[in-house]
């Protein structure tokens, strides 16, 4: 018999897997994550898992839809766990399936601490994070030889602290925040007080690869504005730093590009025919 001995001595017969689905593309899916879906029992997965074509990748998995929109919980997350758990305790396979990777801003770690109280026996598989991949399709690398040499991911989910702030700009590199459309106002208006050059370039790519993504591109100064004329929403991908003049809209080859990283070494400021402020992008 296969199980798990739990605190109590208790012996659970089923299992959890926690897949990080990666950011929506199918093809953006590990091998690791196609097969736990095909072995599942039940599927519980959020808003931002790749799920169109969930019956097919799980065709003998229960679907459930624990989705969390802004504000509106389908199952909130002690709901999500107490699901979790259970199914498991009753002996399924349950795949508890997250966008991106579980361990960034997935709450990934609560969940397998709630399976290691009730003795269930956890795998987790990592997934590709939409802080990389979504700003990749978009066609801005995060790092870039003479350009950028760090990233710093973030959560927007509330504003920065004046030393959080202050240490990004000291820092330089690249900077990633993911839910940071709320907060776009504070942060931007945090980074230009702490001293961050106006003219640096910020990129806001939402819903990234779904036919709908789209990237407005402006600077540090005027970001707030084209934002909002660009009427941009969650979810959406912030990158503010030098790296966001190397975007394209996915019609360069990767000789073209490191055409366009040498320009801009040697400008040594922005590229040349590549403005950077409101262009907005389908
Ligand atoms: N664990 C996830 C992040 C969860 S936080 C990961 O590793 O990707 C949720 C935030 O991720 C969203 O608010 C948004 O900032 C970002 N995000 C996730 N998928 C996205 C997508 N397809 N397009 C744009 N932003 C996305």
């Amino acid at each position: 018999m296969r199980g798990t001995t739990g605190p109590g001595g208790r012996v659970s017969p089923g299992r959890v897997t926690l897949v990080g689905g990666g950011p929506g593309s199918l093809h953006l899916l590990t091998v690791g994550a196609v097969d736990a879906l095909r072995e599942a029992d039940v599927v519980l997965y959020d808003r931002l898992a790749p799920h169109d074509n969930l019956r097919s990748l799980a065709p003998r998995a229960e679907l459930i839809d624990v989705g969390k929109h802004p504000g509106n919980h389908v199952v909130g997350q002690d709901g999500i766990e107490a699901l979790m758990v259970a199914r498991a305790l009753a002996g399924s396979h349950v795949v508890r399936l997250k966008g991106g990777d579980p361990y960034v801003f997935g709450r990934g770690s609560e969940e397998v601490l709630a399976c290691h109280e009730h003795g269930i026996a956890v795998t987790v598989i990592s997934g590709v994070t939409s802080a990389i991949a979504v700003p990749a399709a978009a066609g801005i690398p995060l790092t870039h030889r003479g350009i950028s040499h760090a990233f710093t991911v973030i959560s927007g989910h509330a504003p920065l602290t004046d030393r959080e702030l202050s240490g990004l700009t000291m820092l330089g590199g690249t900077i990633v925040v993911l839910m940071g459309v709320g907060t776009l106002p504070t942060l931007s208006q945090g980074l230009l007080r702490h001293g961050m050059a106006a003219d640096l370039p910020v990129a806001v790519i939402e819903r990234g690869f779904s036919p709908t993504q789209r990237t407005t591109i402006a600077d540090l100064g005027t970001i707030l504005t084209e934002a909002a004329l660009a009427g941009v929403e969650s979810p959406a991908v912030l990158v503010v730093g030098e790296v966001v003049r190397l975007a394209y809209r996915g019609d360069l080859s990767a000789g073209q590009m490191m055409d366009r990283a040498e320009e801009f070494l040697a400008a040594d400021s922005s590229v040349p025919g590549w403005p950077v402020s409101g262009r907005t992008a389908g």
